[in-house]
């Protein structure tokens, strides 16, 4: 999506080697016109798949999720990372290995919100080793709800996500694959350019 792709280079900082800050335009400040060019995007490539449900992971995925569920008319719900015991027995929950925090956490979310007969589109900001996104597809799996694909507005096409992902037989569709950055320089290669 060149729109994301030239914002990325205008805007992102590379932070030692691997983690890229958009945090001026996607994660912490958002640029609301651009989720909506967003939203559009994920509904024009999954258009041949039925949705009923997205289903993103607290906190950056919310609001992006939010403006994407808008063109595809269905709710949002996100994946809570637990730390109050009150609702076991009541939810799904896995472990999460997070990427930019170097530990292990659990996500939950209610049985009343996902189960049999939702198909279900998972809505991320980052794709890096896949391990958000692995945890999301698991809870959709004990749902018994179908996972229809996963939509990341940014895959780091360096680290192993994206692939271990497809590999597993997951659509997944990624609106800018990030190939090469370099901190000293600045540049950041997409998919589909000559470095
Ligand atoms: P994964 O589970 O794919 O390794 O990491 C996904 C999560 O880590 C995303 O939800 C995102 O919040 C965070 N993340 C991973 N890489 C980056 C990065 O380069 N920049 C930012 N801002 N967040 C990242």
């Amino acid at each position: 999506m060149k729109l994301l792709e030239d914002r990325i280079r205008r805007d992102g900082k590379i932070k030692g080697g691997d983690v890229l800050k958009v945090d001026s335009f996607l994660n912490h400040q958002m640029d609301i016109r651009l989720f909506g060019e967003i939203g559009a995007e994920f509904k024009r490539r999954f258009a041949d798949v039925p949705v009923s449900k997205i289903l993103t992971i607290e906190a950056s995925g919310i609001g992006i999720a939010c403006i994407v569920a808008q063109y595809f008319d269905v709710p949002v719900v996100f994946a809570k990372k637990n730390k109050t015991k009150n609702i076991a027995g009541d939810a799904y929950t896995t472990q999460v290995e997070s990427f930019t925090h170097g530990k292990t956490y659990d996500i939950m979310v209610s049985r009343e919100f996902l189960g049999k007969g939702d198909q279900v589109l998972l809505i991320d900001d980052f794709l890096a080793n896949g391990k958000a996104l692995e945890g999301l597809a698991r809870l959709v799996r004990e749902s018994g709800a179908q996972l229809a694909g996963a939509g990341v507005v940014i895959e780091k096409g360096f680290q192993p996500g994206g692939d271990n992902l497809r590999r597993q037989g997951i659509r997944l569709e990624s609106l800018a694959i990030v190939d090469y950055m370099d901190e000293k320089t600045g540049t950041i290669v997409f998919r589909g350019e000559n470095p």
